[in-house]
């Protein structure tokens, strides 16, 4: 499995609320994820320019890698 993001954070949007009653600060709605991620899957953290679902590829930094599950 690759996970790829262009953040190398995740930010967990229902937190938001949270933040917007001052019940929780920002940084606390956030979390690495390449640290999380790289247990269990390789983490690309690059944005990805387009999407070939007829031919199953996705166009990331230049390069084309294929997939079977999106
Ligand atoms: C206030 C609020 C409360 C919510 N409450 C709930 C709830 O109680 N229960 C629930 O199930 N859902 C809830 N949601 C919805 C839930 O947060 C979303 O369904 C969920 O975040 C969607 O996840 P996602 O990964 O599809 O998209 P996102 O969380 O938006 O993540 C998309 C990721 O893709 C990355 N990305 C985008 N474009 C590119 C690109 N071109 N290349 C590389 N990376 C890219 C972004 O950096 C981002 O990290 C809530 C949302 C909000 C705003």
């Amino acid at each position: 499995m690759t996970i790829g993001d262009q953040r190398e954070t995740f930010l967990i949007k229902p937190s938001l609320l949270e933040v917007a009653m001052g019940e929780k600060i920002l940084d606390h709605t956030t979390f690495p994820l390449r640290a999380i991620v790289e247990h269990h899957a390789l983490f690309i953290h690059n944005r990805v320019d387009h999407i070939d679902p007829e031919r199953q590829q996705i166009f990331i930094d230049g390069a084309v890698l294929p997939y079977d599950i999106l």
